[in-house]
């Protein structure tokens, strides 16, 4: 089949058996037709349209190895540093596009994490889940199918094991072995774009134990297999997806993170590539969250830009743009964005071939551009906010506006330099107030592929604080020698993930 046109992909969805999908207390029949959904199709089609743009296609195409054809690059395993600028370029610059985050990288990151650790897996134990995985790939890149990955789970009491939780399915895992497969249960919170893929990439969430080895599974399955259950999740100005008016609910930006209940699902072997083999959760959520990482300083870098473009036309707007302090204001958001950006190439750049064949990010960098995804989106957002002023959170509705009497009443009230129309002053505050308030660019931001805490603990073991301590030994004279190990090695960090 190869690379599928955007209403291909749309076909598909709608023609899949039923899956069991609730909005709003509903069960929703087709979501390519569903006003809450509808929006968050677009937002995902743009994925497929992509790969047909001319001026989009070098970054949204790539050549698979694998079944010797191009194909779409969410579903593309990297093989070289260039493949993961590529990432975060094509993030960025979809991001333009549509307004809303695309949906796509959490299952494009699965299949790249799930290709190092299968790989891993079967050189110490000799199984055979690499291949089993590449069957599922070759399937995944010669359809064209879009894929949701689902890592988070419920987790119940935070501070316990899987093992030791009062509710043994707060994390989801193996109830039943049978010849032809398994049988898993429990819950997966907060996966993106799930009703607008076709298949679900499952993973561990934290590293486990030897106890906690039926908890240690990966495998994929499609959404409408019996006994999923998806129940999509609000978002801050959901409802306005209902009116379906272009200015207050934006033409197309919007995404959905739902809560996926696996009821007792089947999974032949197949579609399994890891069963219980809990020394290798942690791997796989440690390469995992560092493909993440790396994703958000692509996608969050491409929100922002909108970010300072409305602010920066709403100060045009105002006669206040060449004032100093929003010009100060401008600049610090360009470099509060850039600096995300920077750390996602510079992890793209110092990226490494594992065992596999497939290009790993640096931990390191990805975690830092991360942790700085959690902070700056907030600073760009009150920078806006600052510069829009207060109509940002009290602009009339666009019904408002379209009122025959209201209409020529907020022409002339909400007008600021008469070049501009006024409604041009209310479709920017629509934007930057649907954008800079929204799950996407502010809590998407902060716990997306991990909490705050989660990249500090990594960054703490990546850094090797006893090879600082020696340079600082060194110069303060305590040690006569910089040590071998540590001279002409400018960064003093460690990997904990050797192939
Ligand atoms: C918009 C959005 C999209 C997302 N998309 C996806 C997706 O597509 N796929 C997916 O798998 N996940 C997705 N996630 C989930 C995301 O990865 C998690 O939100 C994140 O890992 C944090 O987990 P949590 O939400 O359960 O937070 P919690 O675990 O409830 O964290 C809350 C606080 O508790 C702290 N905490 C948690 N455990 C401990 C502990 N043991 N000790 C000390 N402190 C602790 C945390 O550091 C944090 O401060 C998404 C999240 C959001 C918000």
């Amino acid at each position: 089949m190869g690379l599928r046109k955007p209403e291909e992909y749309i076909q598909a969805i709608r023609h899949r058996k039923k899956a069991e999908i609730y909005v709003l207390g509903e069960q929703v029949e087709d979501v390519t037709k569903h006003p809450f959904l509808k929006p968050t199709v677009r937002a995902y089609a743009v994925t497929y349209e992509a790969a047909w743009d001319p001026a989009l296609r070098k970054l949204a195409v790539a050549y698979s190895p694998y079944i010797n054809e191009e194909v779409n690059r969410f579903n593309h395993i990297h093989q070289s540093r260039e493949d993961l600028e590529a990432k975060v370029k094509l993030l960025r610059a979809l991001s333009h596009k549509v307004g809303a985050c695309v949906q796509r990288c959490v299952g494009w990151d699965a299949i790249n994490a799930l290709h190092i650790v299968t790989h891993m897996i079967d050189k110490k134990k000799g199984s055979d889940y690499h291949k089993r995985f590449i069957e599922f790939l070759k399937y995944v890149q010669k359809n064209d199918i879009a894929l949701a990955g689902a890592m988070t789970d419920v987790k119940g009491v935070r501070s316990l094991r899987p093992h030791q939780q009062p509710n043994p399915d707060a994390y989801v895992r193996v109830v039943e072995v049978r010849d032809d497969g398994i049988v898993v249960r429990g819950a997966k919170m907060s996966i993106t774009g799930v009703v607008t893929s076709e298949e679900i990439i499952v993973m561990p969430t934290r590293a486990m134990t030897e106890k906690d080895e039926a908890y240690a599974i990966s495998f994929a399955v499609p959404l409408d297999t019996e006994g999923i259950k998806i129940i999509v999740g609000r978002q801050v100005n959901d409802c306005r997806r209902f009116e379906e008016n272009e200015i207050d609910s934006l033409p197309g930006a919007f995404n959905h993170e739902a809560m996926i209940i696996f009821d007792d699902v089947f999974v032949p072997w197949e579609r399994v590539f890891m069963f219980k083999e809990w020394e290798f959760a942690y791997p796989l959520v440690e390469i995992f969250s560092s493909y993440h990482r790396h994703a958000y300083g692509g996608c969050k870098s491409g929100l922002a830009d909108i970010i300072i473009g409305a602010a920066y036309n709403l100060a045009k707007q105002m006669g206040i743009a060449d004032k100093h302090h929003i010009r100060e204001k401008l600049v610090e958001m360009v470099f509060l964005t850039e600096a995300m950006y920077a750390a996602s190439i510079a992890a793209s750049w110092r990226g490494r071939k594992m065992g596999s064949g497939c290009y790993w990010v640096d931990p390191m960098f990805s975690n830092v551009a991360k942790q700085l995804v959690t902070r700056f989106p907030y600073e760009i957002a009150r920078l806006s906010h600052d510069i829009a002023g207060g109509v940002l959170g009290t602009a009339p509705s666009a019904k408002d506006f379209m009122h025959p009497k209201l209409k020529p009443l907020l022409e002339k009230y909400f007008q600021c330099l008469p070049d501009y129309p006024a409604e041009h002053r209310l479709r920017m505050v629509r934007l930057l107030e649907n954008i800079s308030l929204g799950v996407m660019f502010l809590i998407e931001s902060l716990h997306g592929a991990g909490s705050p805490a989660a990249q500090r603990i990594m960054m703490g073991r990546l850094y090797d604080f006893e090879k600082a301590e020696k340079i600082a030994k060194y110069l303060a004279r305590i040690e006569k020698e910089l040590p071998e190990e540590i001279r002409g090695k400018p960064e003093p960090w460690r990997s904990d993930i050797e192939e």
